[in-house]
């Protein structure tokens, strides 16, 4: 058995309907033995699979979008807890990396902010530990 949705073309409606085979269908159709559930029309097209389609896609679409979003908020989480934790130093970061580093200032509250990739390289090289982490923007930042 095969469930095929129809469409009648001269009333829009859709409806499900059981065939024996794919086979069986071609036969009634050329027979127009096929007639719309509501109309009676035998204007009646199986539809493309498109429809079951469409819904795995969105499905997916939901899926990544929870993912996402579990990560958005871990990162948030993250986030939260840099800035409880450490001083924001804006722009400034890689100086402020390396005075701490060079000055072997102790006792010193960790230090975040924004530095671009070839600063964050230099900073390794130089042996100055620097991580970049992902960083969701939201209203406060
Ligand atoms: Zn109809």
């Amino acid at each position: 058995m095969i469930k095929y949705k129809l469409i009648c073309k001269n009333c829009q409606d859709s409806f499900d309907s059981w065939f024996a085979s794919s086979k069986e269908y071609e036969k009634l159709i050329k027979k127009k033995l096929l007639n719309c559930n509501y109309c009676g029309s035998k204007n009646v097209i199986k539809t493309l699979m498109a429809p079951k389609l469409m819904n795995k896609y969105s499905k997916m679409d939901e899926m990544k979008k929870i993912k996402f979003n579990e990560v958005e908020k871990k990162i948030k989480e993250y986030q939260k807890f840099v800035k409880e934790n450490f001083k924001f130093v804006g722009k400034n970061f890689a100086y402020e990396a390396r005075s701490i580093h060079y000055n072997k200032k102790k006792n010193e509250k960790g230090i975040y902010g924004t530095a671009t990739k070839d600063e964050v390289m230099e900073l390794k090289e130089e042996g100055i530990s620097a991580e970049m982490i992902p960083w969701v923007k939201n209203e406060s930042n």
